[in-house]
């Protein structure tokens, strides 16, 4: 049966990643996205491909270990150009557009907001001085605080700096603590930072002002999948549809049905910072080993990157697929991480050195994704994963700086988003890439500027504009002392 190859850290293994490389770079490094197909088998897995052909009642499709063919006879459907993995919590699950009342349906919003910002700055005078025309408690005087700090923390959001836009809303709700567009604003903000706790907060306050609110609902169902709790997830998703039918929220909601219907005969495990499901079938031993295994690796990544994440972290143990080292594998059944550290255990009694190096690298993605607000691009979260998991560029170095000599380097800029749709190789270059990039960082300045140009991240407006202000390099630059490290480091 087809499955993703074993990328288990063999010899083998490396020298295919490094002819793999040589490949790529020969090519030019051709970062042109090419789009991936799911197949779906009769017996419900899928798998993320790229270049699938049906010819002669046989499926064929792209994978790094060659072209793989399946019977036709197996295979319920292909979906083209589908949604596809990423290991990477850069791709949530849950997150939904958001279109909430607009922040002009505030009585007298365009006057006061003009008089709140202006002149690219926010005027703090003015709006000190409405907070005491309002601490009477005059309706009027009120609304118009609200909307100044509305104002603000647009302007806020705008320059990329969720924390003053959320300190602007929490100084509103002060003085109208029952506006529902203030609540739903700020419970919206903190689901983008994965604050699910502190969203469900508002949205319980927002419902008790109005009950019938479908936004209401659509966020708490984003708030409870994020806390890993999907039966309360789908009954807010489905009440949200009967209120207000949409077709985001529909699409959630059949994700969400699909994971409790898989899940529904798992069982529960718990330690301090993991809620974690797996099958029945699965030694309760291997359960209790990968939590112990996970919470070693939290003490360690807490402390490496001064942080600790707000909210319990959800872990499911699939026991009915193989293990097999899947962190750079660019096409994969299911997401590694997509908020969630899904991992396959099948045949597993107690937890290997590689399956110990998978879950450290997942659960730095989960780290990083809470630490940067969801602000990270892919490139750092998939350097800093690998470094953390123990990975160093001594098989690759020389590929990427040749490849860096000879123009050929993809760009950081060519890497922020989504790897998804890059052919396997090309993804594969890209983590290579990347990682260097990252040891090149942790060399030079320690883990705590690493750590620290992570927070920045989180809250500057891009991360170049991050590295500018942390380590006074643009992109070029960064990429430019990565490839000297290198030669320095690995090619003496
Ligand atoms: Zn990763």
């Amino acid at each position: 049966m087809c499955r993703a190859p074993s990328l288990l850290k063999t010899r083998a293994w490396r020298w295919g990643l490094r002819l793999l490389l040589q490949v790529v770079i020969l090519a030019g490094v051709v970062a042109a996205p090419a789009r991936a197909d799911i197949i779906v088998l009769k017996n419900g897995r899928r798998i993320t491909a790229t270049t699938v052909t049906e010819e002669n009642g046989r499926v064929s499709y792209e994978t790094r270990a060659g072209r793989l063919t399946l019977p036709g006879s197996i295979v319920e459907r292909i979906e083209r150009g589908g949604p596809t993995f990423i290991d990477s919590a850069a791709d949530q699950a849950a997150q939904l557009p958001l279109t909430l009342p607009p922040a002009e349906a505030l009585v007298g919003y365009d006057e006061v907001a003009r008089a709140a910002v202006h002149d690219a700055s926010i005027d703090r005078n003015y709006i000190a001085k409405l907070e005491e025309n309002a601490r009477g408690g005059a309706a009027a005087a009120v609304t118009r605080v609200a909307v100044a700090h509305q104002a603000a923390a647009q302007f806020e959001l705008g320059r990329g700096d969720t924390d003053h836009a959320l300190a602007h809303y929490r100084r509103a709700l002060t003085f109208s603590p029952a506006q529902p567009i203030l609540l739903l604003n700020t419970a919206y903000l903190h689901l983008r930072r994965s604050e699910y706790s502190a969203s469900l907060d508002y949205l319980e306050r927002a419902r008790r002002v109005a009950p019938e609110s479908a936004d209401v609902a659509k966020l708490a169902g984003w708030a409870y999948y994020g806390l890993n709790k999907l039966d309360q997830a789908v009954e807010e998703w489905k009440r949200a549809q009967r209120l207000r039918p949409d077709p985001d929220v529909a699409r959630a909601l059949e994700k969400a049905k699909r994971d409790q219907q898989a899940e529904s005969s798992f069982r529960e495990g718990e330690s301090s910072h993991f809620v974690l499901r797996y099958n029945g079938s699965a030694a309760p031993g291997l359960a209790r080993d990968v939590l112990r295994t996970l919470e070693d690796h939290f003490r360690a990544i807490e402390s490496e990157l001064n942080f600790t994440p707000a909210e319990p972290i959800g872990v499911i143990l699939y026991t009915e697929q193989v293990f097999a080292d899947i962190t750079r594998a660019p096409a994969w059944v299911g997401a590694l991480n997509d908020g969630r550290i899904r991992v396959p255990v099948q045949g597993l009694t107690a937890v290997p050195p590689e399956l110990s190096r998978v879950l450290k690298h997942e659960l730095t993605h989960s780290f990083i994704q809470q630490k940067t607000r969801g602000r990270c691009p892919v490139w750092l979260q998939e350097g800093v994963a690998q470094w953390m998991e123990g990975q160093r560029s001594s098989e690759t170095a020389d590929l990427l700086v040749s490849a860096y000599e000879r123009k050929a380097a993809m760009p950081l800029a060519a890497m922020e988003r989504s790897w998804m749709r890059m052919p396997g190789e090309v993804a594969l270059y890209a983590y290579a890439w990347s990682l260097g990039v990252v040891e090149y960082l942790v060399a030079t300045y320690g883990m705590r500027d690493l750590e620290r140009l992570l927070d920045r991240v989180a809250i500057e407006p891009s991360t170049e504009a991050a590295t500018r202000s942390g380590l006074r390099m643009d992109y070029p630059e960064l990429e430019q002392q990565t490839a000297k490290y290198l030669r320095r480091t690995y090619l003496r």
